[in-house]
């Protein structure tokens, strides 16, 4: 297990390749700017969960695409699944989307997939199962199983770090954690070093969490505001998904491992 997380630990070691000359820019601000996005009230459950939603592997069981009531879908959405499916962007905003019932200042550009009421979404097909355009599926619905708004409430209420209910991605990531920590327990002080490692982070762990929360105000919010974070810190770009994998996995194991999920403060690291 040690091994396991040697190598997660390096894993993290190289993402300091992104921290430019001189060190991150404007760090102070750009979290400020971040905090407003997501507060860290949130904390741990919005990385916690970004964490998760990095390792667990969507099953397409179909149960978001029967359930949902309504699917938003942004400019950016439509840029993409209109690419996905071979039509230009304005035909598809014609055929798929139609005006979001809620005010323009709420939801700014954002439209509504064109769904009849009680049905599953257009995009459902039971026969695959599950979405059509998976590849391309609107962000919302990429977000969907961890970092819903409405499961980041339920999370930081019940101060748990949990997927929508009955989701089996979610089942079969919980049995990898719990041999996760089933192997730690036969290795005396590995638990304890892995606490250590992201309750008092040294540099590359600082790092490696202040990517992930970039990596999950990405999947909250879409690709264009983080990316924005991500330049104003000097970084050159925002961090893959498998390059922040092993690391995740070590922090997701962290935080279900015997600990109060509350009040996990984190040390700041300049750089
Ligand atoms: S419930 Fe989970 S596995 Fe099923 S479609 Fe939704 S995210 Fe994927
Ligand atoms: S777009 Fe795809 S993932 Fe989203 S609700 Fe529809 S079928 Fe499900």
């Amino acid at each position: 297990m040690s091994f396991e997380i040697d190598t997660a630990l390096q894993a993290m070691r190289d993402l300091c390749r992104f921290i430019p000359p001189g060190g991150l820019k404007d760090r102070e601000r750009v979290e400020k700017d971040m905090e407003e996005m997501i507060s860290r009230d949130y904390e741990p459950y919005f990385s916690g969960n970004a964490a998760m939603h990095l390792l667990a592997e969507c099953q397409r069981c179909g149960r978001c695409c029967r359930e949902v009531k309504s699917i938003a879908v942004y400019i950016e959405d439509c840029r993409r699944i209109a690419r996905h499916l071979g039509l230009s962007q304005k035909r598809f905003m014609m055929e798929y989307t139609r005006p979001h019932s809620l005010k323009a200042e709420a939801v700014g550009s954002a439209r509504l997939l064109r769904k009849r009421e009680g049905e599953p979404c257009p995009f459902y097909d039971p026969l695959l199962p599950g979405c059509r355009i998976h590849q391309a599926k609107p962000q919302v619905c990429r977000a969907a199983f961890y970092l819903s708004k409405m499961n980041l409430l339920l999370c930081r209420e019940e101060k748990e770090i949990k997927a929508i209910p009955g989701c089996p991605a979610d089942d079969l990531l919980r049995e990898r954690l719990a041999q996760f920590h089933s192997k730690i327990k036969d290795e005396p002080g590995v638990g304890e070093r892995l606490e250590t490692l992201f309750f008092s982070p040294g540099p590359e762990v600082d790092l490696f969490l202040l990517l992930l929360r970039l990596k999950g105000l990405e999947i909250y919010f879409g690709g264009d505001r983080a990316e924005c974070l991500a330049r104003r810190l000097g970084l050159p770009r925002l961090a893959h998904e498998d390059e922040l994998r092993a690391g995740a996995m070590l922090y997701a194991a962290a935080l279900s491992y015997g600990r109060p999920l509350s009040g996990a403060e984190q040390k700041v690291t300049e750089y």
